[in-house]
């Protein structure tokens, strides 16, 4: 590991103003992920700001970015307002990692693509010309069959689907002035050696995510298909938020994770669903528009008949 300098910051406000003013400096709440990128040195920083010792937003509605998983999982009043963001916390990772990893740092995780993470390797998203998921021979089995054009990598965060499909934002702090955004405006496409997923800016930090509670996020649930039931990653992961008027779905949000570079909404799902009566048949054909545009790569079309599985298995359970 490339040795570096170590700040431990008293605010969000000065943990971002030190990352503006350094040259290559990066962020660490828990370091869950951090660690291994600077152990591979995939990240190799002069300098770590820890953003643990500062103050936590609070208040009806506010997800610290420092909260733990274990804390969002245990908090009764998120299970009850917002299933779809419970689940996915009390399902991510092992106890371990979810009494340390943070939301912030859950939302703002990089990719688990094997080549990503291996320095000898190329990736598009370290500034390589190609993919190699994308090439003859290339090992794709845990990747997107979305989006993919030119990196295929998948986004392997669990909360994020739930997040976008509860209608969360993140507010965000920097030098030069804090901004909210939808968690869905938080993630852009993959961009040739840009590591990272959303589009905070350089220095840009997430205090915190708010959620209002409605008829939509009560009504939601977060469902994920992984290989080792003690702890995985997901292979395909599923947040879906109804809101029904009588026996009609009169909204209808359904993101998938794990399946394209960023949290994959699933809009001609949701269309195929609205102002209908939400039941076996609706479900299976909303669940056949979510994956009408997969393509998958030469090893992963498993995960489309997974993923439609998981949509149907979702809407069912939100549908009594
Ligand atoms: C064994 C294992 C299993 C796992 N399984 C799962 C799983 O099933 N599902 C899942 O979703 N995740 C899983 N994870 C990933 C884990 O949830 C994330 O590593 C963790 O949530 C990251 O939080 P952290 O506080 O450790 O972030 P860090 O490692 O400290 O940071 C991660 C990234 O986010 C940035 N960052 C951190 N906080 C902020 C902030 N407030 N604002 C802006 N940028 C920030 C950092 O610079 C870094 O780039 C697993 C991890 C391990 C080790």
């Amino acid at each position: 590991m490339k040795q570096f300098s170590y700040l431990t910051a008293d605010s969000f406000e000065a943990a971002s103003k030190a990352l503006t003013d350094s040259g290559n400096a990066v962020v660490k709440a828990a370091g869950t992920d951090l660690l291994d990128l600077l152990k591979e040195r995939i990240v190799e920083p002069d300098e770590v700001v820890n953003l643990l010792r500062v103050e936590q937003a609070s208040g009806t509605g506010v997800v610290s970015a420092l909260a733990t998983l274990a804390d969002v999982a245990a908090d009764t009043a998120i299970a009850e307002d917002y299933p779809a963001l419970h689940k996915s916390a009390a399902v991510a990772a092992t106890p371990a990692v979810r009494n340390f990893a943070t939301v912030g740092g859950n939302l703002c995780q990089h990719t688990r693509c094997w080549y990503f993470r291996n320095e000898s390797f190329p990736c598009f998203k370290r500034g390589s010309a190609i993919c190699p998921p994308l090439e003859k021979g290339g090992q794709n089995r845990y990747n997107a069959v979305f989006s993919h054009e030119r990196c295929a990598s998948a986004h392997p965060s669990n909360l994020a689907p739930a997040l976008i499909a509860l209608g969360a934002k993140v507010r965000c702090v920097h030098p030069e002035g804090g901004r909210t955004l939808s968690v869905e405006e938080l993630y852009r496409e993959p961009r040739n050696g840009r590591i990272g997923d959303t589009v905070l800016r350089k220095g840009e930090l997430i205090r915190s995510v708010h959620l209002e509670p409605s008829a939509l996020t009560r009504n939601s649930t977060y469902l994920e298909f992984r290989e080792r039931h003690s702890f995985d990653f997901a292979l395909v992961s599923v947040a879906a938020a109804v809101r029904l008027e009588g026996s009609k779905v009169a909204e209808a949000r359904i993101v998938l994770g794990a399946v394209a570079p960023i949290p994959y909404r699933a809009k001609q799902a949701e269309q195929a669903l609205t102002g209908k009566a939400l039941n076996a048949e609706t479900a299976q054909a909303a669940a056949e528009a979510a994956l009408a545009g997969a393509q998958p790569l030469s090893q992963n079309a498993y995960k489309v008949p997974i993923a439609k599985t998981l949509i149907r298995r979702a809407l069912m359970e939100l549908s009594s």
